[in-house]
């Protein structure tokens, strides 16, 4: 099935220029990118797009350093594209993710784990909006 799912370049993907580096492998990957932009979230909107996370630990400092700096956020589509990019981007751990996978190859560490994807059609539905309206879809959409 066709898919679409939200991809983001993280604070420390953007500041070690790694957007051609993560964009290309999403592109190696047969993704295609239908919507993309640079955007810098306030502390309060990325508290919000992590709400799921609210009661983790982890919740204030994540909401921190995703709102530390730019981000690239990209809308890519294909088949099974959620778990396609899933996979593509590796374990949530740098330190634990496979060979090859954007995280293992690029990730610092748990929180600068460099790249975001949508989990599931549910997230995906909640995220994609979060960032893109309908209009940004005309170009390739
Ligand atoms: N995270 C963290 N500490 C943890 C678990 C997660 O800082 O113990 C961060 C990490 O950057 C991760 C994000 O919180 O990407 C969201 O966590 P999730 O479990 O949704 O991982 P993901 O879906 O990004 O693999
Ligand atoms: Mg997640």
């Amino acid at each position: 099935m066709t898919e679409r799912t939200l991809a983001l370049i993280k604070p420390d993907g953007v500041s070690r220029n790694l957007i051609g580096e993560i964009m290309k492998r999403c592109e190696a990957h047969g993704l295609k990118v239908i919507a993309l932009k640079m955007v810098r979230l306030t502390n309060e909107a990325a508290q919000g797009f992590y709400i799921v996370h609210r009661e983790r630990p982890f919740y204030r400092a994540l909401a921190a350093s995703m709102s530390s700096g730019p981000i690239v956020a990209a809308v890519l589509e294909g088949e099974g594209a959620i778990a396609a990019y899933r996979e593509l981007m590796g374990a949530t751990d740098p330190a634990k993710a496979a060979p090859g996978t954007i995280r293992a190859a690029l990730g610092v560490g748990l929180e600068q784990n460099t790249v975001h994807g949508s989990d599931s059609p549910q997230s995906a539905a909640f995220e994609i909006p979060y960032f893109f309206s309908s209009l940004e879809f005309s170009a390739r959409g």
